[in-house]
């Protein structure tokens, strides 16, 4: 059975101000427009010759920002996973508050106490990541609590926050994990919104994966998609064991579309690749589900993983039906103690 290694379930109090205008001034400068128009489906931006960007004013979306990914009780997240067959998830906590300067008014102890709720509230179904911004006063506190007192199955750092994985301040918070025998998830690939992607980058790992040779961590996003920092993982991984990734939002470009074939055969060709190096215990599916999402990118996603054997055959290669099992759900189910 499949699980999402990598889902969200946000309120929209616990979003700052600063994270809300960053999104608000993408969409005022059609940043990506293929992606940016039209609900995703397409479209191109043509700018007026006679006027600078921004071409619209990020004020005016400002106010409702934020307000689609909202999904307070669960209720997108648990539709996505009934429609999409999927078993179970990990919700990834965020703490969003000290990118931005600004504390949200949600705060992040009440973040990771909300992912204890929903874990009680949906039991068997939703497991969680705490989230901790190790430059806080408190982080390992707020992880230990977070581990202890709500049942979280590690920590998660935001790397594009500004806080990149192998900065001192983020020890004490493995620490913590070491002693429950916790993993420690990073983000790592693009800056996210309007985030940092130096930090982000995956060689930041590298130090605190071998300082804390124990501890299972796990690099989200996979450094970022196809286009990403994918062969970056494959150098330092040849002497690192214990890092793991997910290959969440890396389902985006894949899919054929409008525009282009897609890129289905030049995925199976690098998954390939990771499995022969990671080894195939090593590699999570999963999407970065929010609520708001359109379905299409995640059912041609999830029906490729339910498929993997027969769909990487067609293009000639070998993917035993155990390693689409371990891809799929069962390194989730392990790394993230699911069951
Ligand atoms: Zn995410």
């Amino acid at each position: 059975m499949l699980v999402d290694a990598h889902v969200h379930c946000f309120v929209w109090e616990e979003f700052p101000a600063g994270e809300r205008w960053a999104f608000a001034n993408n969409w005022a400068w059609y940043r990506g427009s293929l992606a940016n128009l039209s609900g995703g489906r397409g479209g191109i931006f043509v700018p007026p010759l006679d006027q600078k960007g921004p071409w619209r004013d990020a004020a005016k979306v400002f106010p409702r920002t934020g307000k689609a990914n909202s999904d307070p009780d669960g209720k997108f997240l648990m539709s996505y996973l009934d429609a999409m067959g999927i078993e179970k998830c990990v919700c990834l906590m965020v703490d969003w508050g000290l990118a931005w300067g600004e504390e949200a008014e949600f705060p992040v102890g009440e973040v990771n106490k909300r992912g204890g709720e929903l874990k009680k509230k949906f039991e068997g179904r939703f497991y969680f990541q705490a989230g901790v911004d190790p430059r806080r006063r408190n982080a390992a506190e707020l992880a230990e609590t977070a581990i202890r007192d709500y049942g979280a199955s590690g920590i998660k750092i935001l790397a594009a926050n500004g806080i990149a994985p192998d900065d001192p301040l983020c020890f004490p918070v493995y620490d913590v994990c070491r002693s429950y025998n916790k993993t420690v998830t990073v983000h790592t690939g693009s800056g996210d919104v309007a985030g940092f992607s130096y930090p982000a980058h995956v060689w930041h790992l590298e130090q605190p994966a071998k300082m804390f040779p124990s501890v299972q961590f796990v690099a989200a996003h996979g450094g970022g998609g196809l286009d990403g920092e994918w062969h970056d993982i494959l150098q330092m991984t040849l002497t690192i064991p214990n890092i793991a990734v997910d290959l969440s939002e890396w389902q985006y470009p894949i899919p054929p579309n409008d525009w282009d074939p897609g890129r289905e055969q030049e995925f199976i060709h690098v998954l390939n690749i990771l499995r022969k190096n990671l080894g195939p215990h090593n590699i999570m599916a999963g999407t970065d589900f929010m609520g708001g999402e359109s379905p299409e990118y995640n059912r041609w996603w999830w029906d490729l993983w339910r498929d993997l054997p027969a769909r990487a055959k067609k293009f000639g290669y070998l993917f035993l039906q155990e390693e689409a099992d371990l891809m799929g759900g069962d390194n989730a189910r392990r790394i993230y103690e699911t069951g």
